[in-house]
């Protein structure tokens, strides 16, 4: 998008705002749907948990796209956007009995992560297909907080545990439709997830009425100048060569799935922010704006880097600045970071801000969170208001006070 595109936005709804690139989520569902177009059916099912609002996923559905949901209110938010159940995957990790009841009640996949809840379902609901997510143990993914496959993972059901899984659905007598992983949210080598996927392959020949089998996610998307991207088009061709075999060997044409969250929306956000201070310091220029860890916390929470442009000055002589909010703790988002000069009350843009970011907002510091701006078919729709202070004071409950006179008598 260009800069005059963003600075108008800034300027009709304020700042801090998120907007959203309609045109590079197509793209990037393309490029996707296209890299595996050589399978007899691909299912894509867009992590919700990445960017959750209603217009992106009507947005998505109209793509063909299904979801990926990892609580109960995200199967309702998918449902309200007009998706059927059967297009929705159901993925939790620790929830309870009853909400796994609930979302299969509603007809959405199942998709169960440990042994005893699965005895449990199977015990009581045999005819409700499921599928098992399994840990393949690998080890991968770029950040400890987001690798989700290796040995101590809370995810997934073992791969060790096969036997003990076939027993369940043996002495239950449900039915396992699908195979899934989901190893971590970073894997930059392709054979890396070759290789997990042979494990997978391994393991599906246990169950006879499979219907598709879940790669999960894992499509790394470029954060900073020199970061590598998962190859989307050589992993295509591979995997899906490998799969049509599987499904040979296996005797029945499955569906291939994958659940993409950052890889659809990462690149197609942008968080606008204005500068309220210019702070220049014993050793740091510091740029102050106005937001915080409250509107986007990934830099803080996982050390990512965003790209930050100055799109004010884009032709400004550039210089190194530390750019940081105004929450009362320290809340960086970048550090000692080349942008073209700062002035008090330019426009910062960062970038990467699709994915994970204000699905993570909060209102600490009793701050509102931001609106979001969608930028469909060359025009700026206004997809979530900012909020107010009706906002904060919402299901806050004031109760009575004695008055100081009654409390001094009952001391
Ligand atoms: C979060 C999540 C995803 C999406 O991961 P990305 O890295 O955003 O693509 C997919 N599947 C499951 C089960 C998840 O928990």
């Amino acid at each position: 998008m260009e800069n005059d595109t963003l600075l108008e936005i800034a300027k009709e709804f304020g700042s801090p705002v998120y907007v959203y690139d309609a045109d590079t989520i197509i793209n990037q569902y393309e490029r996707l749907t296209n890299a595996f177009s050589s399978v007899n059916e691909l299912r894509i099912h867009y992590a919700v948990k990445a960017l959750s609002n209603i217009s992106v996923l009507k947005l998505l559905k109209s793509l063909g796209s299904g979801l990926d949901t990892v609580s109960i209110q995200e199967v309702q938010l998918g449902l309200e956007a007009g998706f059927d159940p059967e297009q929705i995957i159901f993925t939790p990790n620790g929830v309870s009995f009853e909400e796994i009841e609930i979302a299969a009640k509603l007809g959405v996949q199942i998709n169960i992560d440990n042994l005893s809840i699965l005895e449990s379902f199977g015990s009581k609901h045999p005819d409700v297909p499921v599928c098992i997510r399994i840990n393949p143990h690998v080890m991968a993914g770029g950040n400890t907080n987001i690798s989700v496959g290796h040995i101590d993972s809370k995810f997934g059901i073992s791969i060790h545990q096969i036997p003990h899984i076939v027993r369940i659905v043996e002495n239950t007598q449900m039915t396992i439709n699908g195979i899934h992983m989901h190893t971590g949210s970073d894997i930059l080598d392709v054979d890396v997830f070759l290789y997990a996927s042979e494990i997978l392959f391994e393991a599906a020949k246990n169950f006879k009425n499979l219907e598709f089998i879940d790669f999960g996610s894992g499509f790394k998307v470029p954060y900073k100048d020199g970061d590598i991207e998962t190859n989307v088009e050589e992993f295509g061709e591979k995997l899906s060569e490998r799969f049509n075999t599987f499904c040979e060997q296996y005797g029945k044409d499955l569906a291939l799935a994958f659940e993409p969250g950052k890889f659809l929306v990462s690149e197609a956000g942008q968080f606008l922010a204005s500068v309220n201070v210019v702070k220049q310091t014993t050793s740091t220029v510091f740029a102050q704006i106005d937001s915080g860890f409250n509107h986007f916390i990934r830099p803080m929470l996982y050390g990512s880097q965003h790209g930050i442009r100055n799109i004010s000055n884009p032709k400004g002589r550039a210089r190194f600045y530390s750019v940081v909010g105004y929450i009362c703790e320290t809340d960086t988002f970048a550090n000692n970071r080349r942008i073209s000069e700062i002035r008090e009350g330019d426009i910062l843009a960062f970038s990467n801000a699709g994915a994970y970011c204000f699905t993570m907002a909060s209102n600490y510091n009793s701050r509102y969170r931001p609106a979001e701006i969608l930028w469909y078919n060359g025009k700026a729709h206004l997809i979530r208001k900012r909020e107010t202070f009706d906002d904060i004071l919402k299901n806050q409950i004031e109760i009575e006070l004695f008055d100081n006179a009654y409390a001094e008598a009952l001391i």
